[in-house]
């Protein structure tokens, strides 16, 4: 090169080298959640039982419920059950039906409950999907989504994944390993949807149900974008134990093998109710609905535009905290909460850098143990890059980060928790950071 053509490329050279010190954020798309240009946030639970499964109260009870309550959208989840056929519920053989058939007594007119037999042979036909829709939903302003709970299961231990928007039943198909129920279940479910053009969501349930999901066995799946960081069952372990990772620990886990060394995309955390109990029982410790939920931002409130928005991440998790706004510009992210009055937030920014460090170790030394438990990792997992105070807070991205996401947590406390001494709080969705 002469001296001559080196000065005229030095400027450009300088370029490059600075270009290649600071990666090219400006590449990365803007990502911005907020309630304008006729979008809508929409708050809705995705996971609910009711007495067409092992919920104890009718169907169109917890639709009411979740209505007045001012939700947007209630998913129908029964176990490996759609709300469809002719069905009629023995009181005698139920028990606690009692209560159920009161609660429907005070809230329906007369016309509306079919009662058939007398003592114990006395029958209440369960409503279908369609009778509850045309009576409750609302254009717009409340919709009712048919999806079940696909109940499966290896060994003894359970593998739950719901379906939302579904028209048919999705039987479980069993496997090979924890790993290939999950992908088997949703290769079914993907081939169906690439068939019928259907867009089901299918998310994976509290993978610490019975400690039966690791994040190294979910992590792998192809096409299983979504699960439950947040189920508000009493008996699910969202925290994990001593030896059980909990569910924000394996989220972490997850999502930096699937960018940094799977080449799969982010996985999604979703709250959840998981309804059962929907009557005060002497423990207070019932599986009751309004403990965790999703807020969506959609223009429409329909199915489809539901579930596209959930696979676009527009959309946050919570138990409690509502959010104003999301904004990713490329090169920072901020969260704005809806602050409520007297109430503090603490925001945290977390992700994991990319080149982290891949070694763990097992989290027993009992080698039996060792496949069903999630490994150990290094800190460098789920790094809290940032922590501050306040309803609003903006962490600037380095472009060493594989991921970001958000914690906002409150003050205070959950008013009805699954865990004991839990804050509210919501969970910003990851983005992934373009690398250098
Ligand atoms: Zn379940
Ligand atoms: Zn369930």
């Amino acid at each position: 090169m002469t001296n001559h053509l080196r000065r005229a490329l030095l400027p450009a050279l300088v370029l490059c080298s600075l270009l290649s010190a600071f990666p090219q954020l400006s590449a990365q798309q803007p990502f911005v959640l907020e309630a304008v240009d006729g979008q809508r946030w929409m708050k809705g639970n995705m996971h609910t039982h009711s007495l067409w499964s092992d919920g104890d109260d009718f169907p169109e009870n917890l639709a009411k419920w979740y209505r007045d309550k001012g939700y947007q959208f209630l998913v129908f989840t029964d176990h490996n059950t759609l709300l469809q056929k002719e069905r009629w519920l023995n009181l005698a053989k139920r028990k606690g039906s009692d209560k159920a058939l009161q609660r429907l007594r005070e809230q329906w007119p007369a016309e509306w409950i079919e009662i058939r037999g007398t003592g114990d042979t006395e029958e209440v036909r369960l409503k279908t999907f369609d009778e509850i829709f045309a009576k409750l939903a609302v254009p717009q302003e409340y919709l009712l989504i048919q999806g079940e709970e696909i109940t499966d299961r290896f060994g003894k231990l359970p593998v739950h994944m719901c379906a939302a928007n579904t028209a048919e039943l999705l039987p479980p198909t069993g496997g090979e390993s924890i790993t290939d129920v999950i992908q088997q279940n949703i290769n079914a479910a993907t081939a169906r949807r690439e068939r019928t053009g259907v867009r089901t969501l299918v998310h994976l349930n509290h993978p610490n149900f019975g400690y039966a999901i690791t994040a190294e066995q979910l992590m792998k799946v192809v096409g299983e974008n979504f699960f439950e960081l947040y189920n508000g069952h009493p008996g699910v372990h969202n925290s994990g134990d001593e030896k059980h990772a909990g569910t924000e620990r394996m989220w972490d886990i997850i999502n930096s093998f699937r960018l940094q060394t799977l080449q799969l995309p982010l996985m999604y955390g979703l709250g959840t109710d998981d309804g059962h109990n929907y009557f005060e029982t002497a423990s207070g410790k019932g599986a009751q609905p309004g403990r965790g939920w999703v807020v969506v931002l959609a223009r429409t409130l329909e199915p489809d535009a539901i579930v596209e928005a959930l696979e676009a991440g527009r959309f946050y998790s919570s138990s409690g905290v509502s959010l104003q706004a999301v904004r990713f510009n490329g090169s920072s992210l901020k969260v704005e909460v809806q602050a409520e009055a007297d109430v503090q937030y603490q925001i945290q920014f977390i992700g994991t850098d990319r080149g982290f460090d891949p070694e763990s170790r097992t989290a027993s030394d009992k080698p039996e143990e060792a496949d069903t438990l999630t490994r150990v990792y290094s800190d460098q997992i789920g790094k809290v890059y940032a922590t501050v105070a306040g309803p609003v807070a903006e962490y600037r991205i380095t472009g060493k980060e594989l991921y970001i996401r958000a914690v906002v947590t409150s003050s205070k406390r959950h008013p009805n928790p699954s865990e004991a001494g839990e804050f509210e709080r919501a969970w910003v969705q990851p983005i992934a950071i373009k690398g250098p």
